[in-house]
């Protein structure tokens, strides 16, 4: 038996694979693309097909796929040190990334603690905010502030500052409750305000209310800054992240940056959080760290935090978390690379054209019947589908005309996964002009041929 085969990759995969967010009976009935291997902006099934990954391998590819100076880094490393344990020893390689972390992290951001993907970075930032309080007389300071429609991972505590009652509600009886501020989505802004640049932001001011009645008892907030991911690309206005920074100082809250998704460039600037000059007390970062290559986190945060930690042992203030692979050599050289290729190829200024492209090709899709809003951060874009652009009523869940755009850019050569019907645009950094096009005309056309189907 060839191993390799395409039949029976398929069976193999439908046989014993449990895919993510897929419910698998639809899965089962259908004929899988199976991805053999990478090139740029490109990836290729086992037939042969190339497709544009335009979602960059779920948001965590940077300098495109097998991207040489990675890979010779990677495969150095793993012939010097695959794995080593940050339990009692440290590695040169976690050591050297966490202080390029620091050279580049918002300033005061001077401490990091690793981890191994998004969901525990963020699990890390709430367990960190929680027990700096304990330590700081005020045991009382126990809850979070999480926003509506936010995404913050998986595991249980991520999922208890999460929002989306998609993914969230089934495990409520699991989850420790937090403090729900409205998101901000303008689009459908749930003061019933239209005009996204005079809104007045009274998302925020419900916001400062909240903190008004529970500051005593909030340890932190956790916020994704600029942009809502899984909840739709939800794109906050100017000014938004540097009030709600303003307000968590006022109420004495710690602010929690999650930003596994829109870290390491995504934005146009390497942070989220530099874009609106702040620093939060705790920064979450996974995705981009390795550029896609290898599960990595880091929990950054402040000397003031880290301190509230230091003490003689009996006087239990030891910050008791960690987990086997944290600072792994081979993923920490994987982020050395990729954070020399940021420098060496001057990545973020090549990104303007970039950026400035993409926002003429989505203005222009405004002119498209079904699309209700284009909203766009930097290298990140969410078009909203929907089936009433004058009233801004959605298309009904079950005709799933997302999945349906995606299926048809598939035709065309490209990768795309929706999120609800909201077509998702997150390619690889590197990604050319010409292939941006490529892209954007694939996606103009898909829009138009699902949709200019539909009444
Ligand atoms: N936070 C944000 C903002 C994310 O977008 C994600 C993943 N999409 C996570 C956390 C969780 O990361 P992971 O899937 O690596 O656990």
């Amino acid at each position: 038996m060839n191993t390799s085969d395409t039949k029976t990759l398929r069976e193999y995969d439908r046989a014993h694979v449990w895919h993510p967010f897929t419910q698998m009976k639809e899965w089962e009935e259908s004929d899988p693309v199976v991805i053999v291997r990478g090139e740029g902006t490109w990836i290729v099934d086992s037939e042969g097909n190339r497709y544009l990954d335009g979602v960059a391998a779920i948001w965590t590819n940077v300098h495109g796929h097998c991207k040489r100076e990675i890979n010779e880094a990677i495969k150095a490393q793993v012939d010097t040190l695959e794995h080593s344990t940050l339990l009692g020893l440290a590695n040169d390689k976690a050591v050297l990334l966490a202080r390029r972390l620091v050279e580049i992290a918002p300033p005061g951001l001077c401490k990091v603690f690793y981890s191994d993907n998004g969901s525990t970075a963020v699990e890390i930032s709430v367990k960190m905010a929680f027990q700096y309080w304990q330590h700081q007389g005020k045991p009382e300071k126990t809850k979070f502030i999480s926003f509506k429609n936010a995404y913050h991972g998986d595991t249980i505590g991520a999922v208890s500052v999460g929002g989306i009652d998609l993914y969230h509600a089934v495990f409520r009886p699991l989850l420790f409750p937090t403090i729900q501020a409205p998101a901000p989505y303008c689009y459908r802004c749930e003061f019933g305000e239209r005009d996204r640049a005079n809104c007045g932001m009274r998302c925020l001011k419900e916001l400062e209310r909240l903190m008004e009645i529970h500051a005593h008892e909030v340890a932190g907030l956790v916020i994704e800054p600029l942009v809502q991911g899984a909840g739709g690309m939800i794109v906050q206005p100017d000014g938004f992240v540097r009030r709600v920074r303003e307000l968590c100082d006022r109420y004495d809250i710690l602010m929690i940056a999650d930003e596994v998704a829109v870290g390491f460039g995504r934005t146009g600037a390497m942070f989220a959080c530099e874009r609106e000059g702040i620093t939060p007390d705790i920064m979450a970062l996974s995705k981009g760290i390795t550029a896609g290559y290898l599960p990595l986190a880091a929990t950054m945060t402040t000397q003031k935090i880290y301190d509230a930690f230091i003490g003689e042992y009996r006087e239990m203030k030891t910050f008791f978390h960690g987990h086997t692979f944290t600072g792994n050599p081979i993923a920490c050289a994987a982020a050395l690379a990729s954070l020399d290729l940021f420098e060496n190829e001057r990545l973020l200024d090549s990104l303007t054209n970039k950026i400035g492209y993409l926002a003429e090709r989505l203005q222009a899709l405004n002119e498209v019947r079904h699309v209700g809003e284009v909203r766009q951060c930097g290298m990140i874009a969410g078009i909203e589908l929907v089936k009433d652009a004058e009233t801004r009523e959605p298309f009904p869940w079950e005709e799933r005309v997302g999945i349906q755009v995606c299926l048809e850019a598939r035709n065309r050569g490209i990768f795309l996964r929706p999120l609800g019907n909201i077509i998702v645009v997150f390619p690889p950094l590197s990604i050319s002009l010409d292939e941006l096009a490529f892209l954007m005309d694939g996606i103009e056309a898909s829009i138009r041929a699902i949709t200019e189907l539909r009444t």
